[in-house]
């Protein structure tokens, strides 16, 4: 592999091929089926099927009995699988996704969601670092090697259009493609974090989630407050102290702890490490407000508190007008959506139901309570890595950023891993990403940090590489 040669071909593919198509795919407003409950009539999801299409086919003309299909069962979001024929019987499968956040507020002055605008290393919009970017930078690695006629596997790339709603399509196409998909030995996902822009993170770890929406309600319509305080108990106390059952107001602590596990020696020793590679980003990379100080000192447990241990936020509330037009009402119901992070290895089914108890049992002053949940999400944890797979993962770091690996498991969930992780419980899963300090995917201001998406492009190549040249391949 000559080096100058990867960082040349890559940079010039991703200036005068990626880049413009990722610009037209940050216009399009196709936000995942939870946030478009009518993404199919809309057509957005198409309008974004239909560009990625576009561009990869005439990528593909590099490779000799290639493949791309639209897989579409019906009434599921589509999939796009991308079929590279290798060297060898082995495959790797490739993951990224499609499908965007919502908008969001709080976008900064000439800046917005399906706005596209570049800032000297970065593209600001939604859905360009998250995830947009995974099918472009995949098809550019295999084309580098090609370039340098370097050997590989069988790759299979496989964009799916349902990540940011729980992935709830995807287990279908994997039954409905476990025929085509074959068995991978090594798995890419390309839609994690990274820790900072100098080096290759490895993702170990991902927490699960169990989420909710807890309904208080004390009266069959508002009355006037000021009738009505004293005799009638406020559904926003009541719901506070439910919520209180399962997290300290004073620490953020979670109080159930059947919620907590065991979290393994290694993986505190690369918490601890990490913390030392990131210093202050590891607050830093947070837009804090004023005075806010983050809830520990230590910044390896503030890492280990992200990775391995529960945390609840309230992500949305019903129930209330908005300050401008409220009056003197003493309300009816409060509605707040909980979204409870899980550690990795805790089976989400149990944490879910854990939760429903603490939250329904008893209700406050007799009120009617409803905890209104699925099964929740369980997590991932990364099995160990083989002797080759960390080697190639070190001279990729190396190579492309000048710098040592890092490894950090990560604080959101990728559903698909897990899935994965069931079902090939012998595949190697190397999980990285853009998403590092302040590029805020499903906030405001999300951006594609460009030297990084490079980056990372040159590791894919290098790990895909390194995976077909290993010692001891096809013994199996
Ligand atoms: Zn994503």
């Amino acid at each position: 592999m000559d080096t100058a040669r990867l960082k040349q071909f890559v940079g010039t593919f991703w200036e005068d091929s990626i880049l413009p198509s990722i610009t037209d795919y940050i216009r399009i407003p196709n936000k995942s089926p939870a946030f478009d409950a009518q993404w199919a009539e809309h057509g957005y999801m198409e309008d974004a099927v239909k560009l990625m299409e576009g561009w990869a086919r005439p990528q593909l003309a590099a490779f000799p009995g290639a493949t791309l299909e639209v897989v579409r069962l019906p009434g599921r979001t589509p999939l796009i699988l991308i079929d590279i024929p290798g060297e060898g019987h082995d495959t790797v499968l490739l993951y990224g996704h499609l499908d965007k956040q919502p908008e969001m507020k709080g976008w900064s002055e000439g800046l917005g969601p399906w706005q596209p605008v570049r800032r000297d290393d970065k593209l600001y919009g939604r859905g360009g670092a998250d995830d947009g970017y995974a099918i472009y930078a995949c098809l550019c690695a295999l084309l580098a090697l090609k370039e340098q006629n370097i050997a590989r596997a069988r790759c299979v790339v496989m964009i799916e259009a349902c990540e940011e709603s729980g992935s709830y399509d995807l287990p279908y196409y994997v039954d409905h493609l476990k025929e085509k998909i074959g068995q991978p030995s090594l798995v890419v996902c390309l839609d994690s974090g990274c820790g900072d822009w100098d080096r290759l993170w490895l993702t170990t770890s991902l927490r699960g989630i169990a989420a909710g929406t807890l309904t208080v309600r004390v009266l069959t319509e508002g009355v006037h407050s000021g009738d009505a305080s004293g005799i009638v108990p406020s559904s926003f106390r009541l719901l506070r102290q439910l919520i209180s059952r399962i997290e300290d107001e004073g620490s953020g602590a979670i109080k159930l702890q059947d919620l907590y596990v065991q979290i393994p020696p290694q993986r505190i020793e690369q918490a601890k490490q990490a913390a030392h590679v990131l210093g202050d980003t590891v607050i830093d990379r947070y837009p804090f407000a004023g005075t806010t100080k983050p809830m520990a000192d230590e910044k390896a447990e503030l890492v280990l508190n992200r990775t391995w241990r529960p945390q609840l936020a309230v992500i949305g509330m019903d129930g209330y007008p908005a300050p401008e037009n409220a009056g003197n009402v003493l309300l009816p119901y409060s509605t707040a959506k909980l979204s409870l992070r899980l550690p990795p290895t805790l089976e989400a089914r149990a944490a879910m139901a854990s939760m429903r108890k603490a939250l329904e049992a008893d209700p406050p002053n007799g009120a009617i309570v409803e905890f209104d949940g699925k099964d929740g999400q369980s997590g991932w944890h990364a099995p160990q890595l083989a002797p080759w797979l960390e080697a190639a993962v070190a001279q990729a770091s190396q190579d492309a950023f000048g710098q040592p690996a890092a490894y950090m498991g990560e604080g959101g969930s990728i559903p698909f891993m897990g899935m994965l992780g069931e079902k090939f419980p012998d595949t190697q899963f190397v999980i990285t990403g853009v998403l590092g300090p302040h590029s805020n995917a499903h906030g405001p201001n999300e951006f594609l940090h460009i030297p990084t998406g490079k980056r990372v492009t040159e590791a894919v190549a290098r790990l895909v590489m390194a995976h077909y040249a290993r010692a001891g391949r096809g013994a199996k």
